[in-house]
């Protein structure tokens, strides 16, 4: 009581003071309800004179988006939306690799966000595969082989409309196998490929049906002189399911039939798995140091933040998956696990040209958002600090032999596997070929506009 007390005298005083140091009020006493108007004048008046006097305003502070929290029975945990870079170990088969990855706790709580792995390598070594897994009458390598990425271009690239459209139609129904080095050799050989292929699946399953093997329709002509112009994969029709187990399990089947080697990579059409790669790096910066693609890495992620651009399309894209409340949220599921990883590649005077591969989650499975992601990032100049760049290599990164994405031709890592029967890869095939210009037919595309359309009519004057 007193005490509030004491505190109203205090506050009082001030507003009192003023109106006994008014020169006029002991001297002229003015009528009742001048005097109170002056007396409020006055009050005014003090007030803006005197700075400590003034009763301070209460400004609101700042306060940032609050992270979320969790609840743990009586505790409250705060996260954080900070996020963190992290050398991670990798198995691609049994080669050791180190990449950089984003690791992001406050993504994995996203409400809608179930946090997958990169289907492109194990974090732990892989058991070796039991004796009895590929058992048949022809000598087959049993090895744990390395993941291959197939775009929808190797699978289904230049493979006639209709057998594209029936492939995905009823992907229950075939199995893609891609001939190691395939490309022309589908077509030039095609007997001698499909049969051997053919005979070996019949072996494998071992059971009462006759198993198939095609070559693909071709849609359109591949480029003069061209050996590695798609399409390139061989349907086998109708797997049973215990094939198609065997065969995916394998990844990679090499055998030797006839005293030569073959060897294919087993696919379903289309891919199981999404591919993880978003871009790939070139130039100065790209270097196998840990500590380097982790600085790199850390300016990839804090660019996707701060891009306008990747923000929006995130948070359309993630908003249609039910993923997150917030554009904030989303940009954060978006950048979540992104990895970097080196991958050696040669230049034409076999000059070491490496480059750096990012990896991310897709952000949907429907093809044409995945597209227009991929687009979005891939227009983006990323950097490592202020003076240097990171160029995207337009190019495609590829194998010309297993058609995988995630090496080049003269690092392929198949036929250095132990016991490996499939072909001898000739070195002396790796020089640039013509590019295959043609493109996939994925759906009737209408009239296009602007320049392409342009330079189209020209093309026909
Ligand atoms: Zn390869």
């Amino acid at each position: 009581m007193s005490s509030k007390r004491k505190r109203d005298d205090a506050e009082r005083g001030p507003i009192t003071e003023p109106t006994t140091n008014n020169p006029r009020s002991p001297h002229f006493p003015p009528p009742f309800s001048e005097g109170k108007k002056l007396e409020r004048t006055a009050i005014r008046a003090d007030k803006g004179r005197e700075e400590h006097l003034r009763p301070s305003k209460k400004r609101r502070n700042y306060a940032p988006c609050q992270p979320p929290t969790i609840r743990e029975g009586a505790s409250v945990v705060k996260l954080t939306i900070d996020w963190t870079v992290e050398q991670r170990i990798v198995w691609e088969g049994e080669q050791r690799r180190e990449v950089a990855r984003i690791q992001s706790d406050f993504a994995e709580q996203v409400e809608g966000f179930t946090p997958s792995a990169n289907p492109h390598w194990t974090t732990t070594k892989p058991p070796p595969p039991t004796a009895a897994s590929l058992s048949c009458i022809y000598p087959v390598t049993n090895a744990v082989f390395p993941n291959v990425l197939l775009s929808d271009a190797a699978l289904l690239g230049n493979v006639r409309g209709e057998v594209a459209d029936e492939l995905k139609a009823h992907p229950k129904k075939y199995m893609a196998l891609i001939p190691m080095g395939a490309g022309n050799g589908v077509f030039e050989e095609a007997r001698e490929l499909t049969m051997a292929v053919a005979d070996l699946v019949n072996e494998l399953a071992n059971d009462n049906n006759q198993y198939t093997v095609a070559a693909p329709v071709r849609e359109g002509q591949p480029p003069h002189g061209a050996r590695f112009a798609k399409p390139f994969a061989m349907i086998l029709k109708d797997p049973s399911t215990e094939l198609r187990h065997t065969l995916l399990d394998a990844k990679t089947v090499a055998f030797r039939r006839n005293g030569r080697g073959f060897a294919f990579i087993a696919s379903e059409v289309p891919p199981a798995e999404k591919p993880w790669v978003l871009c790939n790096f070139k130039g100065g910066p790209v270097t196998n140091s840990p500590p380097r693609m982790l600085e790199a890495l850390r300016a990839i992620g804090e660019r996707f933040i701060a891009s306008p651009g990747l923000r929006a399309l995130a948070n359309r894209i993630l908003k249609s998956e039910n993923i997150g409340h917030s554009a904030e949220e989303r940009i954060h599921v978006a950048i979540a696990g992104l990895s970097l990883v080196f991958i050696e590649r040669l230049d034409e005077k076999d000059q070491d040209d490496p480059i750096w591969q990012l990896h991310g989650r897709p952000l949907t499975r429907v093809d044409r958002l995945h597209r227009e992601w991929l687009r979005a990032i891939r227009r983006v100049a990323f950097f490592v600090n202020t003076t240097t760049e990171l160029t995207q290599e337009r190019a495609p990164v590829s194998c010309v032999w297993c058609k995988s994405e995630l090496h080049t031709s003269p690092f392929c890592p198949l036929p250095k596997v132990k016991d490996w029967l499939g072909p001898t890869i000739p070195r002396d095939r790796l020089e640039p070929e013509p590019r295959d210009t043609k493109l996939a037919k994925e759906g009737k595309r209408g009239p296009k506009k602007g320049r392409k359309g342009k330079g189209k009519g020209k093309d026909t004057t």
